[in-house]
């Protein structure tokens, strides 16, 4: 046990699908306190106000108490140290950023942004770190009260030593020293008056008792910053341990332009929750005794942060197919009737499927053949599955990489929206509506007539629509080479309006 209490977090962002990502970081801040018998706190970083949405809220509730990891503290749940959703502190981070302003720490800066535009591309042409100059860094104090009386935009930014070092340390990786001079002069409040992410989790994670940072490797390089600010309030900064990022096979960044990353597909799929949260514990984590199948109580019993390591694990849906057969075999027969009947064979389910099979058809037991290609995989598509009069193969491709690339683009997931997404897409490929929804039709459901496109993509979800695409240009057996080309003719379409 350490000696202060345990107390960890995780802050997802309210926007878009809740993320494999947050999962794995959820999973290991909890595991890491439940060891510790500490606390794990949720707090919703929705600063980011126009992309921020209470359905993507409610689904990160979803997803991690479908994954069976309970929060001690967060919005919905109340706790000691709320509000826990960053929009409701807005007055707090302003006492905090005053503090900074009247200690020096911070400074008012009314630089535009074509004149930031022009710094960043001197500093790009010389080969320079792109940085803030320092530009209003040294006003006077009476020229400031003027500009902001005057109403003058302006950011708030942290000031930064010229010359020197941070040394902090991390608990996987020891110590690590980066220059001041390659730290940004952050801006800490938006000119909207929001605060920026690196104000707002310094002040949260010391206001919430956070004493261990887990999070992604993709904010040491922030550390400085945060440890500057730690330094200017005089408070204490938690331990960090820094996860490696996890990846998909060809050892990129995991991302939903290769890879499902929604939770929500690997729960409508048919993944049980401790398999998916066994194979998450094994991204960075073994067992002391190696074990490959174990469950999060036993994760928790073991937790040794010694045994993580750095090197960036693979995220493969083979391996985790793998391991969740392993979990089926092990259930009795009424656990897994259970467990069919919690994932798709309910009442909320087949009342979403219904009003789509109702009209089409004349016996109740045509249900099965109309809707199998939304609870299930589809079986494996050939390139003759696509002729058509009058598309040929190049057209198929375009019109399948093209949507497809839309889908990643898309914020949100809405009916109207991918209406008229395909209609400006058909448009600006020259094709007739018809024929552009054909290898679509195909690709989401493996036959040309089925159940409507736009109801069928609905009720997939984005990540198992945009899975059903990929898999199509996969079975087209379209090479780097076309799709380096289709990328660049979709970039020559755009800009798509609607939607995005
Ligand atoms: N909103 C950030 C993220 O989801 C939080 C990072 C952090 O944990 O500090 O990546």
């Amino acid at each position: 046990m350490t000696s202060t209490p345990v107390r960890t977090r995780i802050a997802p962002s309210p926007t878009g699908d809740p993320h494999v990502g947050t999962a794995y970081m959820a999973l290991f801040n909890w595991v890491f306190a439940r060891h510790h018998g500490g606390q794990f706190v949720l707090r919703i970083e929705d600063t980011d106000q126009a992309r921020s949405t209470a359905e993507s809220e409610q689904a990160i509730y979803d997803a991690l108490n479908w994954l069976g990891l309970d929060w001690d503290e967060g919005p919905n749940v109340g706790g000691d140290h709320g509000p826990y959703r960053q929009s409701e502190r807005k007055s707090t981070y302003q006492t905090h950023v005053q503090q900074l302003l009247d200690d020096g720490n911070a400074f008012y800066c009314f630089c535009t942004k074509e004149r930031l535009d022009a710094v960043r591309a001197e500093q790009q042409a010389s080969k320079q770190t792109t940085r803030y100059d320092g530009h209003c860094c040294h006003l006077e104090a009476n020229e400031v009260a003027r500009r902001r009386a005057d109403g003058e935009a302006h950011v708030v930014r942290m000031r930064v030593p010229e010359a020197g070092e941070c040394t902090f340390t991390d608990r996987l990786r020891g110590d690590i020293t980066i220059p001041f001079s390659q730290i940004d002069m952050q801006v800490l409040v938006k000119a909207d008056g929001m605060p920026t992410y690196h104000l707002a989790v310094v002040v949260d994670d010391h206001l919430m008792g956070i004493s261990h940072i887990l999070r992604g490797e993709e904010w040491l390089n922030s550390v400085p910053k945060h440890k500057l600010l730690y330094e200017y309030f005089g408070w204490p900064m938690p331990k960090l341990i820094h996860l490696p990022l996890l990846r998909n096979p060809d050892q990129s960044k995991l991302s939903k332009r290769k890879n499902p990353t929604s939770v929500t597909y690997y729960r409508d799929m048919g993944y049980l929750p401790e398999a998916l949260t066994n194979y998450l514990s094994m991204m960075g984590w073994s067992m002391p005794n190696e074990a490959e199948i174990f469950s999060r109580q036993e994760m928790v019993e073991a937790f040794d942060i010694d045994r993580m390591t750095t090197g960036g694990p693979i995220f493969d849906q083979t391996k985790l197919s793998w391991l969740n057969g392993q979990y089926l075999r092990r259930l009795d027969a009424s656990e897994y009737a259970q467990r069919v009947q919690d994932w798709m064979l309910n009442a909320d389910k087949l009342a979403q499927l219904v009003p789509l099979v109702q009209e089409r058809a004349e016996r109740l037991s045509d249900l099965l053949p109309l809707v199998n290609y939304l609870m299930g995989n589809l079986g494996e598509l050939t390139e003759e599955d696509f002729s058509h009069k009058s598309l040929q193969r190049p057209e198929v491709l375009a019109i399948l990489h093209h949507t497809l690339s839309a889908f990643d683009d898309m914020r949100q997931w809405q009916r109207e929206d991918l209406f008229t997404l395909c209609q400006q897409l058909a448009g600006a490929m020259e094709l007739k509506f018809r024929d552009f929804l054909f290898p679509l039709f195909i690709a989401t459901s493996g036959r040309a007539v089925s159940l409507p496109l736009f109801d069928s993509w609905m009720f997939l979800g984005a990540d198992l629509s945009r899975a059903r695409l990929r898999g199509a240009l996969d079975a087209l057996g379209a090479s780097n080479k076309e799709r380096k080309r289709l990328d660049k003719a979709y970039q020559a379409l755009l800009p798509l309006s609607s939607g995005h």
